[in-house]
């Protein structure tokens, strides 16, 4: 079927400013862009993208009104919420006055910029909704109030081990929290992201039918509106350099040297951080584990210091078989044919990642939705490991062993591998994600 054509339909996206919501929306933006819309991105100052590296896309700076650092990231995106509401009304206004009239088909909105989405609507604007996230981490924002009332919510330790029957398989160790943050905070901001979502004309997921088909179907039972999977969206799209960091590219050509399936890949994501003790035990479990790695280590990595430094004696034991850097570029090392394994905070962008490359993961949650995703690669598709104990030198070297070695590993590296295929029919002609987007598009042209 011939591909639709939008002539320079104009559509605006406003990404939330953090790396995980950045690389999805660029892609989308992308895939848009191929197919004939012009794109408009709207960004905080806070992690605003380069435009130098996207000539074909007009940027516009929304002030986000921060004036100190905050490091609570759920009191940060309520922060972002309340400040950018009235300057991107400001935009839009100067926008559609410069435009002399030009319609703007779509406003495309990060669910968690809900009070950015709820402008929109006011101004008339349709707008649709990017999630992140998984279908599985939307239908437990859905559930939010219903998990307070029946006393799953907030969490206490004496309950973690509990199933959450109405979000099977979860427990309730699974469930969505923010460490530094309230949990009415946290409740609050999610009401606000499910009503918003609700009054959209549509929820665009980076996710595909053949992982999250029954999760799916659950948001559409729940909400009325158009819903368009359409991961992984990173192999749909055209190639885009998003990264907020520098990416270390040395590490590809180390990774040349090193045996097919040898190394484990650790990165714990932009924004995940240990304390001191943690990331002690995390370099001797890399050490004692005897198996090649590149390990993500972050300058804010560990709580607490500058500077990160490695224990005594870490360098000696690992040399020749380790490699460290400040940030990688994660889709083609995981991509490359020396990465046998990925041990994971499990960020949805990083789980997708690695399902579309058929590599099994070990997965240690630190918050938010990590947990839950962790539950899916573990008791649902089968291809990972759970830490279930934190991070103790012990569990993570017989975690690795078993991941990367042995009959357990193999099982888990060929279930990876047929997740990778599904992942990869999902994006050819006809696949279901390809036809999600071939659907978005009619979608925004008729508005
Ligand atoms: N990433 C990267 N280099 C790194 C580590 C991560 O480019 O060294 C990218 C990764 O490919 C992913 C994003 O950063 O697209 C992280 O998103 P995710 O949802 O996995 O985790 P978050 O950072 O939001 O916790």
């Amino acid at each position: 079927m011939a591909q639709k054509n939008a002539d320079g339909h104009g559509v605006v996206l406003f990404p939330a400013p953090f790396q995980g919501h950045i690389n999805p929306m660029f892609h989308l933006a992308s895939l848009l862009l191929a197919r004939g819309f012009s794109i408009t991105i709207l960004h905080t100052n806070f992690n605003s993208p380069d435009p130098t590296n996207y000539p074909n896309y007009h940027f516009v700076s929304v002030p986000d009104g921060l004036t100190t650092p905050i490091d609570d990231v759920v009191a940060l995106v309520l922060s972002l919420n309340a400040n950018c509401e009235a300057p991107f009304r400001d935009q839009m206004s100067r926008m559609r006055s410069e435009r002399g009239g030009e319609p703007i088909a779509c406003v495309v909105v990060d669910s968690l910029l809900y009070s950015v989405q709820a402008a929109a609507n006011q101004l008339g604007l349709p707008t649709l909704v990017l999630r992140t996230g998984s279908a599985a981490s939307f239908n437990m924002f859905v559930a939010f109030p219903l998990l307070w009332k029946r006393g799953y919510l907030p969490i206490q330790d004496s309950r973690l081990e509990i199933p959450v029957k109405e979000l099977a398989p979860l427990r309730v160790r699974d469930l969505l929290r923010v460490e530094k943050s309230s949990p009415q905070k946290l409740r609050e901001l999610i009401d606000q992201v499910v009503k918003e979502a609700r009054t959209s004309s549509g929820i665009i997921f980076n996710t595909f039918a053949a992982i999250e088909g029954n999760e799916l179907e659950k948001v559409r039972e729940e909400l009325s509106v158009p819903v368009f999977p359409i991961g992984p969206l990173h192999k749909l799209s055209p190639k885009s350099e998003n990264s907020l960091m520098d990416q270390d590219h040395g590490c590809l050509e180390w990774l040349d040297e090193q045996a097919p399936r040898s190394v484990l890949y650790v990165s714990f994501g932009s924004l995940a951080s240990m304390d001191g003790r943690e990331f002690a035990e995390t370099a001797w479990g890399l050490a004692n584990c005897r198996q090649s790695f590149l390990w993500v280590v972050r300058p804010a990595s560990v709580r607490g210091s500058a500077q990160v430094e490695l224990p005594e004696g870490f360098e000696e034991e690992t040399r020749g078989r380790g490699k460290m850097v400040k940030w990688a570029p994660q889709q083609q090392v995981l991509a490359h044919p020396a990465v046998g394994g990925f041990w994971t905070h499990g960020g949805w962008n990083s789980t997708v990642e690695s399902i579309s490359e058929g590599i099994p993961m070990l997965c240690n949650p630190y918050f938010a939705d990590q947990m839950g995703n962790a539950r899916f690669v573990s008791e649902v598709w089968k291809v990972g490991i759970r830490l279930e104990n934190g991070l103790e030198r012990g569990e993570i070297e017989s975690a690795i062993r078993r991941l990367m070695t042995g009959k357990e590993g193999d099982e888990m590296k060929r279930r990876a591998r047929h997740l990778q295929e599904k992942a990869a029919r999902c994006i050819r002609n006809e696949g279901s994600s390809h036809a999600a987007l071939d659907k978005l598009v009619d979608y925004l042209l008729s508005f």
